[in-house]
């Protein structure tokens, strides 16, 4: 078990045993939730392009069903643990019940650095694991999407791996598609897009508005660039934007086309160089003076180590987990808000909702009809967690928590109903 795994896992059940008490439901509700209903593990077997066989370890964790099939991506890393993996899927039973969604949660996982073997090596990996999962997957059973490391190609190949099995076209089984295979184009920037509109709600709550505020960005793939992208869009500054190999600041603004464009050539923004323009590392992208801070990478980035020195008043939680339980308590204690994970990336997954009702009907919205839809269901859920928050008393509760209670209030009452309870 990694430490980074367990802290995380260990932040959500403090979390949800703290929304329990506060909303005033049955320890029993602590009981079934603090664990997944079903832990799938996978090992499969791929011919490597020196013609040997490696073998993946492959997890997929269904976490509840309460409310709905099982929802919530795959993630491909190199350190992807089964105690990471339970907590991710933990998290998408309660982000999807916050946002109204008829699902449970779950997540996937392999043990796998994609950018380290072939295309043809990944399309048999990502095949390999949706053969594997398809007795346990499918449209009102469990809908995977992609996560940290996965992509509309690889939903493409699962997509088609699951229907050869099933022997008719099955749309409705992964979402996130690419645009042609039953995807809708809104999917690509739907993370970003939410991420910047609960930073915007946020934001004329704190300041009367985003316009003009200063942004630092942690992590330049799907979630991060496109939350730069809308947040400038919507009026922000953003002034610091970073990926794995670290990135630039500048006080003045960043050119995010630039950014972007040295990004695709180079692999990374830290090759990016402009006038005005320094260099940070991704702890120093966490601490600089700004309005709004994003971490949008991988989870524990913010904790009892750093929280101290975070000098941003929002904090919008673009990846899953970024900020310990501890330096929440600590952020909360300073008057910072922080935006969390199940609020603010919720974006992706309201979004594959869309896409997987119109799977289901087969029948597509245009992009800006998808879009209102999208966004009006954020701004329900942004509504309800800031009257949930406002009740609870904005003083001894974090927004976080507030939101846990909003969740586990729906999953509670179908589990009741259901007679589980
Ligand atoms: N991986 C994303 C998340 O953590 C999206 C999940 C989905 O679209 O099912 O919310």
């Amino acid at each position: 078990m990694s430490l980074k795994g367990a802290t995380f896992l260990e932040s959500v059940l403090q979390t949800l045993k703290r929304a329990i008490e506060l909303g005033g439901y049955p320890q029993e509700v602590y009981e079934i939730l603090s664990r997944p209903q079903r832990i799938i593990t996978v090992n499969i077997p791929v011919k490597m392009d020196n013609g040997k066989i490696q073998v993946f370890t492959g997890y997929r964790v269904q976490h509840n069903n309460a409310l709905g099939p099982y929802k919530g991506g795959i993630r491909f890393h190199p350190e992807v643990t089964l105690d990471e993996d339970i907590a991710l899927a933990t998290v998408m039973t309660f982000k999807n019940a916050l946002n109204g969604l008829p699902y449970g949660g779950g997540k996937g996982a392999i043990a796998v650095d994609p950018k380290k073997i072939s295309k043809r090596e990944l399309e048999e990996l990502s095949r390999g694991y949706a053969r594997a999962l398809a007795p346990f997957i499918g449209p009102e059973t469990d809908i995977p999407a992609p996560d940290v490391g996965t992509d509309p190609q690889i939903m493409a190949w699962m997509v088609d791996e699951y229907s050869k099995i099933a022997g008719r076209n099955v749309p409705g089984v992964f979402t996130a598609k690419p645009v042609i295979l039953w995807g809708n184009p809104v999917r690509e920037y739907s993370t970003g897009f939410g991420v910047a509109v609960w930073a915007r709600e946020a934001a004329k709550k704190l300041w009367g508005g985003i316009e003009g505020k200063t942004v630092a960005v942690q992590g330049f793939g799907n979630v991060g660039y496109w939350g730069a992208y809308w947040l400038i869009k919507m009026g922000a500054k953003v002034v610091a934007v970073t990926d794995s190999k670290g990135g630039v600041y500048n006080p003045n603004g960043l050119d995010l086309t630039a950014v972007k464009a040295v990004k695709d050539k180079t692999g990374s923004v830290i090759n990016y160089d402009a006038p005005g323009t320094r260099k940070v590392t991704n702890e120093e992208v966490l601490e600089l003076p700004v309005d709004v801070l994003v971490p949008a990478a991988l989870e524990n980035v913010i904790h009892k180590g750093n929280a101290n020195n975070i000098k941003a008043k929002l904090v919008v939680e673009g990846a899953n987990g970024p900020t310990t339980a501890d330096a929440e308590q600590v952020l909360h204690r300073k008057g910072i808000w922080v935006l969390p994970d199940l609020a603010a990336n919720a974006g992706g997954v309201v979004m594959s909702y869309l896409e997987w009702v119109e799977n289901l009907q087969w029948y597509f919205w245009d992009e800006e009809e998808t879009r209102n839809r999208l966004e009006r269901i954020l701004l329900d859920t942004f509504n309800r967690v800031m009257i949930r928050w406002s009740k609870l008393g904005t003083d001894n509760v974090t927004i976080r928590e507030a939101a846990y209670v909003e969740a586990v209030d729906r999953i509670y009452n179908a589990m009741k109903v259901r007679g589980w309870i």
